[in-house]
């Protein structure tokens, strides 16, 4: 039988709703995961999307799993594992003349001593800031200004965390988060394919050209899961596989095709919430893993909220900019000048930061971009459970891909593919004659398939405004919400997007210490 005070529902089964339970059930709770979807995962799962061929269908590359996350759930012996680890960047030139670039190396026909002296000195310096946010990533954001012994503490740690950088590093710190990726490679290097290559950590899954503010600090958040980059094998829904059965082993129930409608109400508490087919489950808790927008104003509704805070998640900047593109090819993509073992590399089409630039700027008219970026991966190369034998997959992130597009996605799409394919023709000019089947999700799609409003890789912009104890917005950060009972989980929620854990794991540690705290009130 179910005991309603210790019943806890988590909406959503994407990898951090998952990661939540997990935790959740390890401390006692007994929970119940609901997925509208008809598997978990989100949008980190693996799916067929051409007879024979599978592929990462929104997030491709491992990077930033949190590592605690992977330990202490034991998602190893849960079913993790990788076909390639430590994976090369390479700059493509149209030339030929492409760029590989690992850890602080860098290497290629053009590039100079020089360069290759400051990638060692720019990579010391943003692992360094990169490793303050991995600190910040695992900790609870504190409230600021509410007298609360936790809070105070939690923000004199964070300001000693910058102090401790040293006076050069802490300036330069500060410095960097305020002005742009542009300005500070033009600052380090030479070369218009490096500069080009590192803008675009600034800028992937996000409205954000190479000169926009944040595009630092967004740089800087995808460095920070401190990890080398990863195809975990048979996909990305490995690693949703592998938390499911951890959860699962922990006494998680998981239901997909599973969609709540309503979370209810008694009073100003959550009492469980609503199905699709009318179903009603009751809980004394609800934590939503679905992106702010969905949870509060289509599963809360908008009247049960102050119009304050409506407005505010009104207000949360959350389209996408990202679209994904998947190919079945019939055999390997001959790009011009690079060997087999560089195919398999993590391959970017940003031949320098105007182009990139360039590239965003239609975005701010509601437009596609007619030349874009693009993270390219041809994880079939290492693994052959994703294509049929001597046939290929390639998965690319593709930028600019805004989702309001003036013309509309319906008209836009053909379009854009076709645009898409052009420029990766001019890097392996025979790829037109390869492909079997495309599939092209842009963020409409996104936010349909992955239930995801706006489509947005992050669930929401990743921005100083958006970040920290302001995500997604005050009286919704820290996990919780305006409602006793209901908090949140997903990329929404400090520290933000990318397949990581963190938002799971500490919104279960933010209830569990919440619920002890209360426990022990008189
Ligand atoms: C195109 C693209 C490429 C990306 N590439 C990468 C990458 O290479 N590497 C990387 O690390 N990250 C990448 N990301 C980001 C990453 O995929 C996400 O940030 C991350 O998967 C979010 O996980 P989540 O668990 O917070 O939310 P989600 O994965 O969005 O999970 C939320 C879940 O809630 C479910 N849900 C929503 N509403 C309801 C409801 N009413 N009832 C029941 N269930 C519901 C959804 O179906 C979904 O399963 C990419 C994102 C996109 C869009």
């Amino acid at each position: 039988m179910t005991d309603m005070n210790n019943h806890v529902v988590v909406i959503g089964a994407g990898h951090n709703g998952l990661v939540c339970a997990a935790y959740l059930a390890r401390a006692g709770r007994q929970v119940t995961v609901l997925e509208a979807a008809e598997q978990p995962g989100g949008a980190a799962i693996t799916r067929e999307f051409a007879p024979g061929f599978k592929v990462s269908a929104a997030a491709h590359l491992l990077y930033m799993l949190d590592e605690n996350v992977r330990k202490e759930l034991s998602l190893d012996t849960a079913g993790l594992s990788f076909s390639q680890q430590d994976m090369k960047t390479t700059a493509l030139a149209e030339d030929g003349n492409h760029l590989v670039m690992s850890k602080d190396a860098v290497q290629g026909a053009n590039i100079s001593s020089e360069d290759q002296a400051a990638m060692k000195e720019y990579r010391r310096l943003m692992g360094r800031f990169a490793r303050l946010l991995h600190r910040m990533n695992n900790r609870i954001p504190p409230r600021v200004g509410s007298g609360n012994r936790d809070d105070t503490i939690g923000l004199a740690k964070t300001a000693l965390a910058i102090r401790m950088l040293g006076r050069k590093d802490m300036r330069e710190f500060l410095r960097m988060a305020g002005i742009n990726m542009y300005d500070i490679l033009q600052e380090y290097f030479d070369n218009p394919l490096l500069k080009g290559a590192l803008s675009m950590e600034g800028v992937l899954g996000a409205k954000l050209g190479p000169r926009s503010n944040n595009s630092v600090f967004c740089a800087l958040h995808r460095m920070s899961g401190m990890q080398g980059t990863a195809l975990p094998a048979g996909g990305m829904g490995t690693v949703s596989d592998a938390l499911a059965s951890a959860a699962q082993k922990l006494g998680v129930k998981i239901r997909t095709s599973a969609a709540v409608t309503k979370v209810l109400l008694q009073g100003d508490r959550v009492g469980g919430v609503e199905l699709q087919d009318g179903e009603r489950i009751t809980a004394g808790t609800v934590v939503s893993s679905a992106d702010p927008k969905t949870t509060f104003l289509n599963l809360v509704g908008a009247k049960n909220l102050e119009a304050g805070f409506v407005r505010k998640i009104h207000n949360y900047r959350s389209f996408g900019n990202a679209a994904k593109l998947h190919l079945a090819l019939q055999g390997p993509p001959e790009f011009k000048a690079l060997n087999q073992s560089q195919l398999g590399d993590r391959l970017l089409i940003a031949p320098d930061m105007d182009y990139v630039e360039r590239a965003f700027n239609h975005v701010k008219y509601g437009e596609h971009s007619a030349q874009p970026v693009l993270e390219i991966t041809i994880p079939s190369l290492y693994d052959d459970s994703l294509a049929p034998a001597g046939q290929h997959v390639l998965s690319a992130v593709v930028q600019y891909a805004p989702y309001q597009l003036k013309s509309d996605w319906h008209n836009g799409k053909p379009v854009f593919t076709g645009q898409v394919i052009d420029t990766l023709a001019k890097y392996a000019p025979g790829i037109r004659d390869q492909i079997l089947h495309c599939e092209l999700l842009t963020p409409v799609d996104i936010e349909k398939e992955f239930r995801i409003s706006g489509g947005h890789w992050h669930h929401g912009e990743l921005a100083l405004d958006q970040f920290m104890m302001l995500r997604p917005v005050p009286r919704a950060a820290q996990y919780a919400s305006p409602l006793n009972g209901l908090f949140m989980c997903g990329a929404g929620s400090h520290p933000g997007g990318g397949v990581m854990g963190s938002a799971g794991r500490n919104a279960a540690r933010a209830i569990l210490a919440l619920e002890s705290s209360e426990g022990q009130q008189p």
